[in-house]
């Protein structure tokens, strides 16, 4: 574990099990770096222009909080909270780059939610904080936006335990999806998610999968599972529920259903290709390779495309079918590194540190 979180130790065992990994996915996780900037400095930088966070002068504020740190089990001396108007919109956001958890409300949210909606929100960031692991490839790719409507799941679910009442978690999620509060709006979980299943028929909409947030009407649907778990349930001080291992698989499959399928399968296919192009990069090297091996890590290439890859190739011979499997296999691990970049490392660190691959493994440059 990185050395800030040491001072952080019993929230993170809070927050371990909250961890959602989009399925088939996941790797074995580890936190980054020590975090770089001092987190008492840069918290007192804001403080000449934004508005500490305090019982004074903000009780309300504070209140939501206090109680997040409670139930997440951080000291509220380690966690710096302000608000200013400079965030514009219905916001709240943490600083991740500091030794400790600084986070900032815009005064619209503030006045939207509810003192518990508020210590959703005041969890979900710190969630942010606090769920390294959650965020290790959320880059920008479409595989690291996957990643980082994943990390949000997450974060809601930290919402949930930080306000311990999965009703005003879901209370949140609406007031977000539509900026108004009672009486305008009447928080209907049923209702909601009755229209939301109208809205989410198996189409796909490509700006959903730009989104680096996944739909409010998942989220919610989200919370609401998660509020069914064993990991939820004995944060309450309760036995049973349903293990969330299980509640993580329906979630990737409806994710997949709904959002993440179109990015998943292009991700796939990059990396397909890469596997077929290295395949006729060995058989031009005079090396043959195992499909099980090279199936061994990523998404299984058939070998229907691994024949026709070298059938493409049937106008070359000697040295200019090895310039040409090279080139193309270059090209294509180039576009699989960019669209799944995760996948794709973890696939080409796998093929230099086998020796079945001993033939080729100076043509890779990782
Ligand atoms: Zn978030």
């Amino acid at each position: 574990m990185s050395h800030y979180l040491h001072n952080f130790a019993e929230a993170r065992k809070v927050v371990l099990p909250c961890l959602y990994l989009p399925p088939g996915m996941s790797q074995a996780a580890k936190p980054r770096k020590k975090k770089a900037d001092d987190g008492e400095s840069f918290a007192h930088k804001l403080s000449r222009s934004m508005m500490r966070v305090n019982p004074h002068l903000l009780p309300s504020v504070e209140r939501a909080v206090d109680k997040a740190c409670r139930n997440l089990k951080m000291s509220r001396s380690h966690v710096h909270a302000f608000v200013t108007p400079e965030l514009e919109g219905i916001s709240a956001v943490c600083y991740n780059s500091c030794d400790k958890p600084v986070i900032v409300f815009g005064p619209q949210i503030i006045e939207l939610m509810s003192e518990d909606e508020l210590c959703f929100v005041a969890g979900h960031e710190l969630g942010h904080f606090l769920l390294p692991e959650a965020h290790l490839h959320d880059d920008d790719s479409s595989e690291g936006r996957i990643y980082s409507r994943a990390a949000e799941l997450s974060m809601d679910r930290i919402g949930t335990v930080a306000c311990g009442d999965p009703k005003a978690a879901c209370n949140a999620s609406m007031k977000l999806m539509c900026g108004l509060r009672e009486p305008h709006l009447r928080t209907d979980v049923a209702a909601f998610l009755a229209d939301a299943r109208e809205s989410f028929d198996g189409d796909f909409h490509r700006h959903e999968e730009r989104s680096t947030h996944p739909p409010a009407q998942i989220r919610l649907w989200s919370i609401v599972q998660f509020s069914l778990s064993d990991a939820y349930l004995s944060t309450q001080g309760k036995t049973g529920g349903t293990p969330v291992g299980q509640i993580n698989l329906t979630i990737g499959k409806k994710m997949s259903e709904h959002v993440d399928g179109l990015a998943l399968k292009e991700s796939a296919e990059s990396v397909l290709m890469a596997k077929a192009w290295l395949y006729c990069l060995c058989l031009s090297h005079g090396h043959d390779p195992d499909l099980q091996i090279l199936n061994e890590v990523g998404p299984a290439v058939e070998t229907e495309r691994l024949r026709k890859a070298w059938d493409s190739l049937g106008g070359f011979k000697d040295d200019q079918l090895k310039e040409h499997a090279h080139k193309r296999m270059t090209k294509a691990a180039e576009t699989a590194f960019q669209r799944a970049p995760n996948l794709t490392r973890q696939f080409f660190t796998f093929v230099s540190e086998q020796s079945h691959f001993a033939a080729v493994r100076h043509l890779i440059s990782l």
